[in-house]
């Protein structure tokens, strides 16, 4: 495992708890990479999908992982992604590709690919990195860490803003029952399954403005300096 001396910050947890929003408000406030590693397995799953693979073909959903190209360019704060040098942005944020990411996610050859992409992609960076398994597999050594969740209703009418937000039609219910099982699928799996590091600091953003947990979390962060 390569480490280098640069600082970085984790923040896991489940769908719909803050992660994404809270890790880029606070890479831009420190001047930090904000690095979206959820981004990264759609984009495997997408590609997976493009090319009509099975999900559960292990041999070569792993394969593929393994010799696609992914890349974060343009606004560090609002970066674009890229498939094989193509912007798939917009087209991994579908509620196809949440679940079939969840699904792809599992397979360890996957994880073992997009692991060693990510801390490449860490080298020589101070770094906010967002995921489910950024302190516990990833980056072990990161200091601080932190573990947002929040309540499934609230998750979910959050989630369900989002999609009304971008256009995607979806009933509460729908989106809702689609987050339970997600959720279910990332906690249950074999390898690195969703839950937070022994030494992470967790929040619970149910009842908290976006504000406030980012003040909670620079706060931490000051007192760990
Ligand atoms: O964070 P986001 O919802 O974009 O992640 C999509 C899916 O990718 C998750 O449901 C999870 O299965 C997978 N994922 C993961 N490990 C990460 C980030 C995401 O397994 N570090």
């Amino acid at each position: 495992m390569t480490r280098d001396t640069h600082r970085v910050i984790t923040i896991d947890g489940p769908a719909g708890a803050g992660k994404s929003t809270i890790a880029r408000l606070l890479a831009h406030r420190l001047g930090y990479l904000y690095l979206d590693t959820g981004a990264m397995y759609r984009a495997v799953a997408l590609a997976a999908k493009d090319k009509g693979l099975d999900k559960e073909d292990r041999e070569l959903v792993g394969q593929l992982a393994n010799s696609v190209s992914i890349a974060f360019v343009g606004d560090p704060d609002n970066p674009k992604i890229l498939l094989w040098g193509k912007d798939v942005t917009d087209k991994i944020r579908v509620p196809e590709i949440d679940m079939l990411s969840s699904a792809i996610s599992a397979i360890p050859e996957v994880r073992e690919a997009m692991v060693r992409l990510q801390r490449e992609m860490a080298q020589g960076r101070d770094l906010v990195a967002e995921g489910r398994d950024m302190g516990t597999v990833v980056f072990p050594w990161a200091r601080p860490k932190f573990f947002l969740t929040a309540s499934l209703d609230v998750r979910a009418e959050r989630r369900l803003k989002e999609r009304q937000e971008r256009g995607q039609k979806a009933s509460l219910v729908e989106v809702r029952q689609e987050m339970e099982k997600r959720d279910s699928q990332d906690q249950s799996r074999a390898v690195a399954p969703l839950r937070p590091a022994p030494d992470a600091v967790v929040i619970d953003t149910s009842h908290m403005s976006i504000e406030e947990v980012l003040a909670e979390i620079l706060v931490m962060i000051k007192g760990m300096d």
